[in-house]
């Protein structure tokens, strides 16, 4: 029996969202209940955040005068996705052929992060990639800026405007790249320092210390980036470990007295909750025993793994070490900005490994697993009552073949299987940020 609702009044909605929905409470391979979706649905706002999830026929008629109402009848509402690890500098340079890591970043990366000196050509990509983020349907990133100052105002302040929930560091790297890229770690310690005062918790805005990479810099920087984390306890920590087996036989030249490429983190205290790592590829059991215990987070990062040839990340491994992973894009190694293409490749990926990614798993990865792989789930990544209120609109026939094949789908894991497989950001209808619409198809 449906219990009729008494009517919202003015104090408990201003927005309400109608469609299907689907969100996860906790991860499918645990808990049978892990997700609820809703066929005909109404999602209730109010300030940009979630009050209620119910049963669009019994409430429709209950909305107070003067709210909003969105009407995505026909369309899969999902949170946000959140993108644990990505590069806004190299949104010019995706998709450059045919070199590995190490390489790659010689001849595209650095010339290319070298442009961001110009405080208006950040601006202009930082704009960009916001509003690429919001075409597919993504709501949160971890980004990295450039070895600049500027670089990391210019995304923030693009951020901002949208009023995303968005991580970002200034790159920090004072050897092995052109001259122009390298900071000293004084330099880079005090330029962090005002970073950080001026964004740390501005609004949505969380700070992330940024080494680029263990053989990018030298020991003082890693102990000066070990520093501002022991002066700040809640900022994040982003960095790459383990990609490519060249550079990590290279870490080991530069950092003889390490046990492992990881362990040179750790011994800078480098290593904790919030510390997000990109790749994770090259471990052993020992540094994923470290990772586990550490609260550290692996930033699952597919198309950028198949680009580089670096390597297969084990998603099988990190869950049965319980060590907390986020789905990433990792552009511009990364070949696409769409979370569906990146789970796409995550499922391939996984059965090269021997192992199969289901839709529920892939699709809480995408958005609940990711927030707690950041720590940020009890604000974004589903729709429970209080959470920050960011959400994409997926059409499921939004291209011919995909018509064709969601005819033949058989069940919500069937549907949700062909959307990843087939879907892109043609997809996307619509992308809220704190309930406010802030992409719609088709609209400029
Ligand atoms: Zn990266």
């Amino acid at each position: 029996m449906s219990v009729v609702p008494s009517a919202l009044d003015n104090e408990s909605c201003d927005v309400a969202i109608r469609a299907s929905f689907l969100h996860f409470k906790s991860d499918p391979d645990f808990s049978g209940d892990a997700f609820e979706y809703l066929e005909d649905g109404l999602l209730i706002l109010k300030g940009g955040r979630v009050r209620q999830l119910v049963n669009a026929p019994d409430w429709i008629d209950h909305l107070p005068d003067g709210s909003a109402l969105y009407d995505y009848s026909g369309c899969l509402v999902m949170p946000g996705f959140i993108d644990t690890h990505t590069h806004y500098p190299q949104t010019e340079m995706i998709a450059s052929y045919g070199l590995q890591l190490l390489d790659w970043l010689k001849q595209y990366t650095f010339p290319t992060e070298e442009k961001f000196a110009e405080r208006d050509h950040a601006n202009q990509i930082a704009e960009f990639f916001c509003e690429e983020m919001l075409r597919n349907g993504t709501t949160t990133s971890a980004v990295f800026a450039t070895v600049h100052s500027e670089s990391v105002d210019a995304i923030f302040e693009a951020a901002q405007r949208r009023d995303m929930c968005l991580i970002a560091g200034k790159v920090m790297m004072d050897r092995n790249a052109p001259a122009s890229l390298c900071d000293d770690p004084q330099q880079s310690y005090r330029q962090s320092v005002e970073l950080i005062q001026r964004w740390h918790l501005q609004g949505r805005l969380h700070y992330a210390v940024t080494p680029r990479f263990a053989p990018s810099c030298s020991p003082e920087q890693l102990e000066l980036c070990g520093q501002l984390l022991a002066e700040h306890p809640d900022l994040y920590l982003q960095s790459h470990v383990a990609e490519n087996v060249d550079e990590v036989r290279w870490v080991a030249e530069l950092f003889p007295e390490s046990r492992s490429y990881l362990d040179v983190y750790d011994r800078f205290g480098l290593l904790g909750p919030r510390s997000v790592y990109a790749h994770c590829i090259h471990l052993d059991e020992a540094d994923r025993v470290r990772m586990a215990d550490s609260g550290a987070a692996m930033a699952f990062c597919p198309t950028s793994n198949l680009f580089l040839g670096s390597g297969l990340f084990s998603l099988d491994s990190a869950y049965r070490h319980g060590i907390r992973v986020g789905l990433a894009t990792d552009v511009g190694a990364g070949t696409s900005f769409s979370m569906l293409q990146t789970l796409n490749e995550a499922y391939k990926v996984c059965q090269l490994a021997g192992h199969s990614l289901t839709p529920l798993k892939a699709f809480y990865l995408a958005t609940l697993g990711s927030a707690e792989s950041l720590y940020l789930d009890h604000r974004i990544g589903n729709f429970e009552v209080g959470k920050e209120a960011d959400f994409v609109v997926l059409d499921l026939q939004a291209t011919e073949l995909m018509k064709l094949r969601m005819q033949n789908a058989q069940s919500l894991e069937d549907k949700l299987f062909a959307l990843m497989m087939l879907g892109d950001d043609r997809c996307v209808q619509a992308t809220h940020v704190m309930g406010q619409r802030r992409f719609q198809r088709g609209r400029v």
